[in-house]
Formats: structure tokens, sequence, C-alpha cells
């Protein structure tokens, strides 16, 4: 039996009078990487923010790796990687400067060349992070979360906006996280992403979990109830061409 690291219980956010987050509850387990989706505006993000600790709740429970938020806020930021604002990119300084400054922040003795290297980066260390791609500003952000060795890591939308090749190398960095027993909470819109990349989703809809399982056992229930889908699927499609036409190859974009 896997081991819960994060338990929310009926967790509630308001802002005024809009109910974001309606009494949602789920687990998740050590080592999977555990996905929420939704639609813009389900609620996502404000339930990321309210376990990272950076929101505050209107009601419910949360418990990260046995640390009550209400009571150990503090305690929780140590185990977790969260993915900081670009806005706090100081813009004079190159990727390495710029772990070197949050290591400093975090306290912890990190190699920028070695962190770099794992996020697939390192002939970019002298840059400026406004000089990198759409792939390898996500891939720094990622690398950003890890600066802290965290149990845990929080990525929203980590491709939203990225070319399909820069897309995939994000997935296999992420898998390459959680190889490392890493558990990880992203976000996405993207359904293939959810399918390829996590262990159990949860789906969410204007603040409630209207579904959390595994990818294969959420088709699964929908096949079982009748559903067919209206076109022939073809054994390849334009994404497929896409990716054959352009490289295979993920490069460094
Ligand atoms: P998602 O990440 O799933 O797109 P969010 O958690 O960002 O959704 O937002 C959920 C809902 O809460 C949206 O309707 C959004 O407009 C609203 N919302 C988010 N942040 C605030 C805020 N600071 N003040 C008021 N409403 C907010
Ligand atoms: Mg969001």
């Amino acid at each position: 039996m896997a081991k819960t690291i994060i338990s929310v219980k009926n967790l509630v956010k308001n802002y005024g009078h809009f109910e974001a987050v309606k009494g949602i509850s789920f687990d998740v387990y050590e080592g999977e990487i555990f996905g929420l989706l939704g639609p813009n505006g389900a609620g996502k993000s404000t339930t990321l923010e309210i376990i990272e600790t950076l929101r505050a709740k209107t009601s419910g429970e949360v418990i990260v790796d046995g640390l009550s938020l209400d009571e150990k806020p503090n305690e929780i930021k140590k185990i977790i990687g969260v993915q900081l604002q670009t806005s706090g990119y100081y813009p004079g300084l190159n990727l390495v400067e710029l772990i070197e400054l949050f290591s400093g922040l975090y306290n912890r003795d990190v190699d920028p060349m070695e962190l770099l290297e794992s996020v697939n980066l390192k002939e970019k260390a002298k840059s400026q992070f406004k000089q990198l791609s759409g792939g390898q500003k996500q891939r720094f952000s990622v690398a950003t979360t890890l600066i802290n060795q965290p149990r845990i890591i929080f990525l929203d939308e980590p491709t939203t906006g990225l070319d399909p090749q820069a897309r995939r190398s994000l997935w296999e960095l992420v898998l390459q996280i959680r190889k490392k027993g890493t558990t990880v909470i992203i976000t996405t819109h993207y359904m293939d992403e959810a399918e390829y990349l996590c262990d159990r989703v949860a789906i969410i809809d204007s603040g409630k979990i209207v579904a959390l399982n595994t990818p294969d056992k959420l088709i699964d229930n929908l096949v079982a109830s009748g559903f067919e889908r209206v076109k022939e699927v073809k054994k390849a499609n334009l994404e497929d061409v896409f990716i054959n036409l352009t490289g295979h190859e993920l490069r460094g974009e």
C-alpha cells in the first residue's frame, strides 16, 4: 500500500462570495505523478497554492508528510519545491548566478552546473533567463524547484505554450525527477500529457472533483458506459506527423 504524502480534506476557498474550491478531498501517494486536470478557472492553481502555503484556505484540512498546514507551514516549505515567479529572475544575472542566489536563500549547497546538466541546460549556464527559448525557460523553472532537494514538487501548467518537442523534453524531465523518488503534482489541460505522465489524475470542474483515478481506469470506465468515439481513430495523428517531420530528437530548445 502506497504511503500518503499529501492529504487534502474538504478544502474550501472562497474569494469574497465566490466559491473557487468547493470542499475537495484527495490523497497524493509518495513517489507518484499526480495530475490536477480541469478547464481554466476550475480551481487548480488555487488548490496548489494553498498546499504550497502561498495562499490562505477558507476551511478544510491539509496534511503534507504528516505536517499540518495550519501548524507547521514553515516545516512544509522545507520539503516542497515550488516554481518561483519568473519576475524573481533578476534580469542581470545568468543561470548559474540565479541558482547560486536561490540556493543561498534556501541555505543549501547546490552545484549549479550539476543542476543545469540535469535539466539539459549546461550550455546555457552563462545566459540570462530572458535569452532562453520557451522550453528552456520552463526547464530552468523546473530546476529551481529542485534546489532545496524537496520530497514533493509542484508544477503548474509547465508545458502551456510549448512546441511539441519542448513539451516532450519536459515530460522526460518530469519522469526523470520522479525516478529519483520525488513526488510530482502537476496541472495541465493537455490530456495526452496527463495520460503519458500521470499515475493518477483528479479532474476538477468548477471547484469540485468530478473524477479521480488512474488514466487507464477512467478511460475503461467511460468505454464500459457505452461510449464510442465518433471518428475512426487513425494509427497516427497530426502531432505524430509534425514530430516525424521536424525530428524525433528531443532538442535543447
Ligand atoms: P485554474 O488554475 O484551474 O485555472 P484558479 O485556481 O486560478 O483556476 O482560479 C479559480 C477561480 O478563482 C477562477 O474563477 C478565478 O477567476 C478565481 N480567482 C483566482 N484567484 C483569485 C483572486 N485572487 N481573487 C478573486 N478570484 C480569484
Ligand atoms: Mg491555473
